[in-house]
């Protein structure tokens, strides 16, 4: 790589081609209506780009795509060390564009750049090579039958996936999707979300060149209602998968069980836990990463750590010291490679988060830090890190999702009160523990409901272990050998030995 400088970033960023048009077929192609919507950065509130404002007619073609190309076999029924190839080649194509793919994210949804080559555009390449790897090694199963029949258990692709992912890692949720459903034989039509589909749109082009058949993976950039909802609701699509909210999530569920009983998996919101005891190993590691764990990715992380639980013991020293290393991650030009915190996805999202900070303090909640919209200037949409203490379940920022960059900090005396606060919430994404007790750490873990526990760190964890949620966070799960069940139907075929 050139050097890693922020000249270099925005002589880059001045260089960018930037395509917005839907990807069917194996080829770009306008929508059928030709009707575009502005593609706005969130760095200085420039527009980026026109992209394809698609719909139902173009649903319609993605999908008939889609199947036509899923009954001819020459992807579905490719043995799977042939797909394995083929993944392989398409994340050494996501690794060799890295940068290109790293700009057009950051430019998109306001990350720093440092983070989308070294999270986004990484762990993209990392989910599709892993699966790809993987595909060749799952084996089906024979029953434990008598001697007078055979019964077979395999596994059989899908057929059509839809795949509708958010902005917060708009790159590495729709691999989390792709890897799985392309390595299992699918036909895939992503849309990615309104607010950043740059990164979709590029990386369909890279899977053709890296040999995966025309019409195997479609691309369909548009809103909700008008491209997301007849998609999921079409009566030949087989399985749909989802990142976003928990109400989106519902809904979608909903229209699945509606239309086809197409197979449905919805990863949505959270508001985590993160628990900290006086006989943490390290306080201050445990308040520098408290910090990240909640001001990382601007806090639009699905499993952003919002909720601190600290005990009364340490809260007052120990909160001083998150709100120290918090005040140390203000935001900065995405592109400036020393930036920590980016702008916000957008000014509606940017207003969401600061209505949050108005209700925290109306409801009784102490400000601590931040609480304000900084860079105006540029033009972008930037909040400082924002701290709240005194904070109880009742209130609006202890119990919602904020999506932002905003902490709340609960005090508790007991481990059951700690667990209860923990547990008292719709969802049950991640949850973490600060303790030296080994005794207390797996108690808690063992009784947190949520499908990621972190033991004295936080966020940790790769493409090895499953990720997804307990309760409104989510069914199903992405990554590792078990999102592959996600797609793929189970069959018994039974043989007479003794016909
Ligand atoms: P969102 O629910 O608003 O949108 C997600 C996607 O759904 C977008 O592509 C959007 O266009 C589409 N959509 C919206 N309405 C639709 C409709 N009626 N029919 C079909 N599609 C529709 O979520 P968001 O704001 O993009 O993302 C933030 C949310 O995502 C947060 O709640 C976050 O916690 C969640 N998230 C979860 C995970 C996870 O793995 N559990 C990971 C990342 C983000």
């Amino acid at each position: 790589m050139s050097a890693n400088t922020f000249e270099h970033w925005k002589e880059k960023a001045a260089l960018l081609s930037i395509e917005g048009r839907a990807f069917i077929n194996g080829a770009y192609c306008d929508s059928v209506s030709g009707s575009t919507f502005d593609c706005v950065s969130p760095i200085d509130g420039k527009v980026l780009a026109q992209i394809a404002e698609c719909s139902g007619d173009d649903v319609e073609i993605a999908v008939a795509n889609a199947r036509t190309v899923f009954e001819a076999g020459t992807w579905s029924e490719l043995p799977p060390v042939e797909r394995k190839k083929i993944l392989i080649n398409f994340a050494r194509l996501i690794e060799a564009n890295a940068e290109e793919l790293a700009l057009l994210e950051t430019l998109d949804m306001g990350k720093p750049i440092s983070e989308s080559l070294s999270v986004d555009v990484a762990g993209a390449a990392r989910c599709i090579a892993w699966n790809g790897e993987a595909i060749d090694k799952v084996y089906d199963e024979v029953a434990p039958t008598g001697s007078n029949e055979l019964g077979l258990v395999t596994r059989e692709p899908l057929g059509v996936i839809a795949a509708i992912v958010p902005w917060n890692f708009p790159l590495l949720m729709a691999c989390w999707k792709l890897g799985p459903a392309l390595a299992t034989g699918n036909s895939v039509v992503l849309k990615p979300s309104e607010k950043s589909p740059l990164t979709a749109i590029r990386i369909a082009e890279l899977a053709v060149e890296a040999g995966i058949p025309a019409g195997v993976l479609n691309v369909v950039p548009g809103f909700g209602k008008p491209a997301g909802e007849p998609l999921a609701a079409h009566m030949d699509v087989d399985g749909l998968v989802f990142t976003g909210s928990t109400g989106v999530g519902k809904h979608l569920m909903g229209i699945a069980g509606t239309t086809n009983m197409k197979r449905a998996y919805m990863e949505c919101g959270g508001k985590s836990p993160n628990i900290v005891f006086p006989d943490a190993p390290n306080l201050d590691e445990a308040a520098q990463s408290a910090a990240e764990a909640i001001f990382y990715n601007q806090g639009e992380v699905c499993t952003a750590a919002s909720r601190l639980l600290v005990h009364e013991d340490i809260k007052d020293k120990f909160l001083q010291k998150v709100i120290d290393a918090g005040r140390k991650m203000q935001p900065g030009h995405p592109l400036d490679p020393d930036t920590t915190m980016g702008a916000i996805v957008d000014d509606v999202q940017m207003e969401r988060v600061l209505s949050y900070v108005v209700k925290g303090s109306e409801q009784g909640a102490q400000l601590v830090l931040g609480g304000e919209r900084v860079l105006q200037e540029t033009g972008g949409y930037y909040v400082q890190p924002t701290i709240f203490d005194g904070v109880n379940m009742d209130m609006a920022i202890g119990s919602e999702e904020i999506f932002g960059p905003v902490l709340s900090c609960i005090t508790f005396k007991t481990e059951e009160e700690a667990l209860a606060i923990a547990n008292n919430t719709e969802f049950g994404l991640a949850a973490a523990v600060w303790t030296s007790d080994i005794t207390r750490a797996h108690k808690m873990a063992r009784k947190l409901r949520a499908g990621s526990v972190w033991v004295n760190y936080y966020d940790g964890g790769d493409m090895t272990a499953p990720f997804g949620g307990f309760k409104q966070s989510g069914n199903g799960r992405d990554k590792s050998i078990h999102a592959l069940e996600k797609y793929t139907e189970l069959k018994a075929t039974w043989i007479n030995l003794n016909p």
